[in-house]
């Protein structure tokens, strides 16, 4: 019997509402698989615990998460409770840090039966491998000079080794999916930084002679993902540039409320976290019609790390099924509930027993 250790953390909000649904779903798919089994832990880790607290989480939180073997967060945040700033940092953004985290993963896919704001959109099937730890977003720089002469330097900060490793890690995906890299770039406009990007990725496709390669600037690329996104598999970028294709990507699929998300330990240092796109969504909390959807991708994207691809591959078909039969939460154009949506995902499961 194979066992993961999994530290579940719901957080805030809808995050309580949705983790446990995709926990449910993960345990049923367990007992059809019948050879390994999920162990979850609890931490109640919210803007209520800082409250009471002080803090995100206790002093030791990432030395008792670092034994599992990966966390499920569902959402962090509650404004009127804690500033953004202080949750976010506090639990989220220390765990991606400390942890290295150095990769966020984000598949956008079109589903019939969720309307996309693409006026014809053909089946797409993408993933963006995004650079999580440097590049554009570096806090270097500062201003000098005051009033109408003053400047904002930005720094971005490109490493031979942390490039490489995003890079790689989107050659290596896409020899299990379509043999297909893009490389979002910007060599023309970007002097330093883009070409060393560009000389990064064409030594690392080297080693992929089975993988097609392809290079496109940002801003092209952005408006493929709305004019042809069938036309991608992996797309690999930096920091900020992986940052606006993984929203793009999450908005042409029709909904936050459906959108998956893995934040990747590449060195299996310290667990991988794995979170939907979407936040705490307080409009919606406590009416029970949060889509499940992100949660219970999110777990498959976690089935895929675990080495369990088909069994993540068996819950994606059900999930698509479910969409088109118009199972839909009311984001996505429906009045189905959390627990209706949720219900049928596992009754479709079971029915595959
Ligand atoms: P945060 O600061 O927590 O990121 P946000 O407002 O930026 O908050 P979300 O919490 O994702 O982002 O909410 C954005 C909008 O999407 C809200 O109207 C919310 O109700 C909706 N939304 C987010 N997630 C879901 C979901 N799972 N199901 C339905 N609606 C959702
Ligand atoms: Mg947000």
């Amino acid at each position: 019997m194979k066992v993961f250790n999994i530290a579940s953390i719901p957080g805030d909000g809808i995050g309580k509402e949705v983790v446990p649904a995709a926990k449910h779903v993960l345990e049923v798919l367990a007992e059809i698989h019948g050879g390994l089994r999920f162990e979850f832990t609890d931490f109640p880790w919210d803007c209520h615990y800082y409250l009471e607290n002080g803090s995100m989480m206790p002093e030791d939180g990432l030395e008792t998460l670092k034994p599992y073997d990966a966390i499920f967060l569902g959402a962090v945040g509650n404004k009127k409770l804690v500033p953004d700033h202080i949750s976010l940092w506090g639990l989220l953004i220390k765990i991606r840090r400390e942890f290295e985290q150095v990769i966020n993963l984000r598949p956008a896919k079109m589903f019939h039966g969720v309307k996309s704001p693409l006026a014809n959109p053909k089946d797409f099937d993408l993933i963006v491998v995004r650079e999580n730890s440097e590049g554009e977003y570096s806090s270097i720089g500062g201003r000098i000079y005051q009033g109408e002469d003053e400047i904002a330097i930005q720094n971005g900060v490109f490493s031979r080794k942390g490039t490489e490793r995003a890079i790689r890690f989107a050659f290596e995906l896409a020899k299990k999916r379509n043999r297909h890299v893009t490389s979002a770039t910007k060599s023309n406009g970007i002097y330093h930084s883009m070409p060393f990007w560009d000389e990064v990725f064409e030594d690392v496709a080297k080693d992929y002679p089975n993988v097609k390669t392809e290079s496109q600037h940002i801003d092209a690329l952005a408006a493929f993902f709305v004019t042809r996104p069938e036309q991608f598999d992996v797309i690999v970028g930096s920091n900020l540039f992986g940052d606006i294709l993984t929203d793009i990507g999450a908005a042409i699929m029709g909904s936050v409320g459906i959108a998956p998300a893995a934040n990747i330990n590449v060195n299996g240092k310290y667990p991988s976290m794995f979170e939907p796109v979407h936040g705490s969504a307080p409009d919606i909390v406590g009416q029970g019609i949060a889509n499940p959807i992100g949660q219970i991708w999110t777990a498959k994207m976690m089935l895929d790390h675990f080495g369990e691809e088909e069994l993540g591959e068996v819950l994606l078909d059900v999930v698509e099924s479910v969409l088109k039969d118009g199972f839909l939460t009311p984001d996505v154009g429906g009045q189905s509930t959390t627990k209706e949506v949720t219900d049928e995902v596992i009754a479709r499961l079971q029915a595959k027993q």
